[in-house]
């Protein structure tokens, strides 16, 4: 999948480029309107457009792409550009991301833009430095009544699927990675977000409690206090599941 990425704050396209390029991405990357708009060599699949450009209004390049092209179209604005956003939408912007954002959270959009824009769903490769025991086989992991695939990402409970979102499902499959293993919050965030994650963790405890609420069970998801979280099978004792 080709991006069209226009933003001319390199901190800002460096890590982006090199995060999206790990999952896979051929990233195009120009820093002006001007340039965005001749980017004729190779049609992108879906342009990542910064509002506050150098040489133009990012609103009129965000038109200009429209009036040519239904290509998706993922703005990134800056804190406090609600108007700019709610102008973009309307000019034909598929969806917007504030800065400042991850790389994890920036594919999801990716993804749902362009399941929306009726292209084939875009599947983001597992990126390379994610390694865990069981994510080298067929992706189907079973505990206890829970069955989870990692290549369909679908998750069944007592052979009911159970509907989670997309970071729902990073979490449980990252816990799940090796149940009874306590994760820290700081490898959860790192791994399960993004390295270039920038915010408070609450985020982590909303996600535990939605898992623990959909699994109809808080004992799948135990706290280790002051440490990090762990998955267990609920009425199984602890030291059996190491074995997954
Ligand atoms: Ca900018």
């Amino acid at each position: 999948m080709r991006l069209l990425l226009i933003e001319d704050d390199d901190r800002i396209a460096g890590p982006l480029t090199e995060g999206l390029g790990r999952y896979g991405f051929t990233v195009d990357h120009v820093r002006t309107g001007t340039d965005g708009l001749s980017d004729t060599t190779a049609a992108p699949d879906l342009v990542l457009l910064d509002l506050g450009l150098p040489d133009m209004d990012g609103l009129d390049v965000c038109r200009s792409l429209r009036a040519r092209s239904a290509v998706p179209i993922i703005m990134i604005t800056a804190r406090g550009e609600e108007a700019d956003r709610i102008v973009g939408l309307e000019l034909g912007a598929d969806d917007y991301l504030a800065k400042p954002f991850g790389v994890r959270e920036l594919i999801a959009r990716i993804r749902a833009v362009t399941r929306r824009a009726g292209a084939p769903a875009y599947t983001p490769a597992e990126p390379s430095e994610r390694p865990g025991p069981h994510q080298a086989t067929s992706g189907a992991q079973a505990l206890g009544p829970l069955a989870l695939n990692r290549r369909t990402r679908e998750v069944h409970l007592n052979g009911r699927q159970v509907a989670l979102t997309p970071r729902e499902f990073d979490l449980l499959a990252f816990l799940a990675n090796d149940p009874g293993t306590v994760y820290s919050r700081q490898r959860i965030m790192d791994t399960v977000w993004d390295p270039h994650f920038f915010g408070p963790t609450k985020t982590l405890d909303a996600h535990v409690a939605a898992l623990r609420r959909k699994l109809g069970d808080p004992r799948w998801i135990t706290t280790a206090r002051g440490v990090g979280f762990r998955l267990t099978v609920p009425g199984e004792p602890a030291a059996s599941e190491a074995a997954g």
